[in-house]
């Protein structure tokens, strides 16, 4: 039961929304499964009570729910132990904390190395930082295809670079990065590397122990989770070493007028309530996504992914961004259309029951490399088939001529 139409049956949302509707707008919030919606309610109306404070039993219910929610999220990013892993708002709050505790450890002049592919949330942090602390921000270019330039590391990554800090996937081209290049020259200077996962989960789980990195971002709610809850993942080793990012309740062991001791992670970077129904929720859909054929819904998204390049192709004045070749892509593809306003197709196909993305993609720095102003997305997920991609197809057909 793991074809389209089976698992799309296992989100709520489509059977309740009117149709047509072919939603192909997953790369900005993926739909919740109802794993996660069962796990939150379950938490809610049995085990609701604040975390890690309480000594009654529904306290410990409480906690110990949310601790495997951290053993599931351990499993499914391939991590060492679960403290490794520390519950954020999001990947937009992990890479912000990174940006934040990390960047407290650097010192004028060293560098930190960023591509000109990332979104904002994993460009802006760095930019404060540099003007902040005076670190020097340097940036691997794309080429023409919005692929990393690898062939740049050497040049940009010296001596006093300290943390590289990439996208896994890009949310504009879908490009996927060569992983393995970009810490061979991370280790190369002893520097660390920061991967933004954030557009990677929604089609599999991750291996952050072959991949070799060193921090791990990715939101809950493009992963088919709840929204307001995110993961940092860090070695152990270095997250015990930075300092915290928050200040608050649930982070501090002795705290005095006169000063205070931090616990150790992942406590550390946790300060406050967390968002525990919502890590409850993402545990649950890390768990059912762990136990899917992932070989076969990869052949089937890259399959889906085939056609819409392949009809996009067909439209005069159309140009794709992104590498064409599937093996380096995710299933998300944009493109722009001469005479177009990007918000004006998605306004077309959103009336008829197409949901994509138009604009900038919070991606500026990458729009303005590839010499676009603005584009339209569509990013498929295991949940699409083909009459969702011939609906957007039909449906730019409409737009050109309603258009035009
Ligand atoms: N990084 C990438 C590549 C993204 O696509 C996004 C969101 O679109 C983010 C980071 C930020 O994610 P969030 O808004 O869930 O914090």
């Amino acid at each position: 039961m793991t074809g389209a139409a089976a698992l799309r049956g296992q989100f709520p949302l489509f059977g309740k929304v009117p149709r047509p509707f072919h939603y192909l707008d997953s790369g900005a919030t993926a739909q919740i499964h109802a794993s996660a919606l069962e796990a939150m309610q379950a938490f809610d109306t049995t085990a609701r009570a604040n975390v890690q404070r309480g000594t009654y039993p529904l306290a410990e219910a409480a906690t110990g729910a949310f601790e495997a929610a951290r053993g599931r999220v351990r499993r499914f990013l391939g991590a060492g132990p679960a403290e490794e892993v520390v519950f954020t708002a999001g990947a937009t709050a992990a890479l912000n904390l990174v940006a934040r505790a990390f960047g407290e450890t650097l010192a004028a002049g060293d560098e930190v190395v960023i591509s000109v592919a990332e979104h904002h949330s994993n460009f802006l942090p760095w930019l404060q930082l540099r003007d902040r602390a005076g670190i020097v921000l340097r940036v691997l270019p794309v080429g023409a295809d919005g692929r990393l330039d690898l062939a740049a590391l050497e040049r940009v990554v010296t001596a006093r670079c300290r943390l590289l800090a990439v996208t896994h996937c890009s949310n504009v081209t879908g490009a996927v990065t060569d992983v393995e290049a970009i810490v061979a020259a991370a280790r190369a200077v002893g520097a660390r590397v920061l991967l933004d996962g954030a557009q990677a989960v929604q089609h599999g789980p991750v291996d952050v122990a072959a991949l070799g990195v060193d921090f791990y971002a990715f939101s809950g709610h493009k992963a088919f989770g709840p929204t307001g809850v995110g993961v940092l993942w860090g070695r152990g080793e270095l997250l015990a070493g930075l300092p915290p990012f928050m200040t608050g309740g649930g982070m501090v062991g002795e705290a005095s007028l006169e000063g205070a001791e931090w616990l150790a992670p992942p406590a550390r970077f946790e300060a406050g309530t967390p968002p525990v129904a919502a890590a409850v929720g993402l545990g649950a859909v890390l768990e059912w996504m762990g136990g899917l054929p992932w070989g076969g819904i990869r052949a089937r998204e890259a399959a889906l992914a085939r056609r819409l390049l392949d009809g996009l192709a067909g439209f005069p004045g159309l140009r794709l961004l992104g590498p064409m070749d599937l093996e380096c892509r995710a299933p998300l593809v944009s493109f722009e259309l001469a005479g177009l306003h990007p918000h004006d197709i998605a306004q077309v196909l959103g009336d008829r029951g197409v949901a994509v993305r138009g604009g900038h993609h919070c991606a500026r720095p990458l729009l303005a490399a590839l010499g676009c102003d603005g584009a339209t997305r569509a990013s498929l997920a295991l949940y699409n088939d083909e009459a969702d991609v011939d609906a957007l197809l039909e449906g730019l057909a409409a737009a050109v001529r309603i258009l035009s």
